[in-house]
């Protein structure tokens, strides 16, 4: 079936004991035995499993084509369980623009805890063969990637690194499976914060991990799930595959005004530069339109001038709303290198957008007037 009939219908069941035709919400952290000492429903202790958490790790199951998910009380709590499956003294290579909560996972905990992590410019292919090691079990990119933007070919990473039999995961929150299925490409994991666009509202926190193969890193990572127990609640799990079923139609929509809004800065004479997977002249755009059905509701710019002007920007937007995350249906501005800090890399007059679902022509108005600011 089509991924539109997927997202409706994946994960779904009618509630046996009510008919009811959405799901109830399982609040019950524990669930009643048997006289016989069985528990005939499999539930027992809702951080070891709760029926919202299976139907949302279901539906994600179906909608990546794996064969198994397992859902987290956030996405850098996805990342942490599957770090975790590691052990001290293997070797991790990393994209050098990887999510900066990811980098942080790496910094603060795993490089301590005996991890080895070289961060790489995973588009440079030959880059990624020389940072390569014999003791590498892990690859981990992101496609597209924060803020530039960029886009990793899925299928020769992974091919590169099951050459020395590592794990290939691709963190695929910015493009959701309505537009990239990163196991159909060879990838073993894909991870996702369902924070963004699965949940599509800024209400919720979540992520989910999604394997290819029930092998024996997933037993690990659903052991860290359930015992570790960084889980999701039942009311989250339901409103993450609540957003799940408008998924499709949000997608198409989001695309749509960031593929507008692209080209109204491409023209724009204050603009230096403009990061779209969906414009030709992008580096990354081939790669994308093999490996992506569109390019994604997320852009950024440089605006001509330095750190003042990109600010005075983002101070004059009236209908953006300037806050960081993504994904919901409000349209987001940020200044990125000032919220990363001291050691961000990020152009000083680069802006990234979120760009929401409202209708293109008022967005680009009010990116029009703010720009004013540059002149
Ligand atoms: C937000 C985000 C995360 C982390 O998700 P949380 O739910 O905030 O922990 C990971 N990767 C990417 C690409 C993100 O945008």
């Amino acid at each position: 079936m089509y991924i539109e009939t997927l997202l409706i219908h994946a994960g779904h069941r009618v509630d046996p004991a009510t008919a009811a035709v959405r799901p109830a919400i399982h609040l019950s952290t524990t669930f009643e035995r048997q006289p016989d000492g069985e528990y005939p429903q499999g539930y027992i202790y809702t951080r070891l499993d709760n029926p919202n958490r299976q139907d949302l790790e279901q539906a994600m199951t179906v909608l990546e084509g794996g064969a198994a998910a397992i859902a987290f009380a956030s996405g850098t709590a996805a990342t942490q369980a599957l770090l975790q499956s590691l052990k001290p003294g293997d070797h991790v290579l990393v994209a050098d623009d990887v999510y900066h909560g990811t980098r942080q996972l790496l910094e603060t905990l795993f490089i301590p805890w005996g991890l080895q992590a070289t961060f790489c410019d995973l588009t440079d292919l030959s880059q990624v063969e020389l940072s390569l090691q014999l003791n590498t079990r892990l690859v981990w990119l992101e496609t597209p990637s924060n803020p530039m933007l960029k886009v990793v070919d899925i299928r020769r990473v992974a091919e590169l690194a099951h050459q020395v039999n590592a794990v290939c995961v691709c963190d695929s929150t910015w493009a959701t499976p309505v537009l990239q299925r990163p196991l159909e490409q060879g990838a073993d994991w894909v991870v996702h914060a369902s924070t963004k666009y699965l949940g599509g509202h800024s209400d919720v926190l979540g992520g989910v991990a999604i394997a290819r193969a029930a092998d024996q890193v997933y037993q690990r990572v659903r052991q860290l799930q359930i015992t570790a127990g960084a889980v999701p609640s039942a009311f989250d799990c339901w409103l993450v595959l609540r957003g799940i079923r408008t998924l499709g139609c949000r997608m198409q929509m989001h695309c749509q005004n960031a593929q507008e809004i692209a080209s109204f800065l491409c023209q724009h004479p204050a603009v230096e530069a403009v990061h779209y997977p969906g414009l030709a002249s992008h580096p990354g755009h081939e790669i994308a339109r093999q490996q992506m059905s569109q390019f994604g509701g997320m852009l950024s710019f440089q605006v001509k001038g330095d750190q003042r002007q990109a600010m005075a920007v983002a101070a004059a937007v009236k209908l953006f709303t300037r806050a960081t995350s993504l994904g919901g249906v409000e349209s987001l501005i940020e200044h990125r290198a000032s919220i990363e800090g001291d050691r961000s890399r990020t152009p000083v007059n680069l802006l990234r957008l979120s760009i929401g679902l409202e209708n293109a022509q008022d967005l680009i108005a009010d990116l029009s007037q703010a720009l004013v600011q540059v002149r």
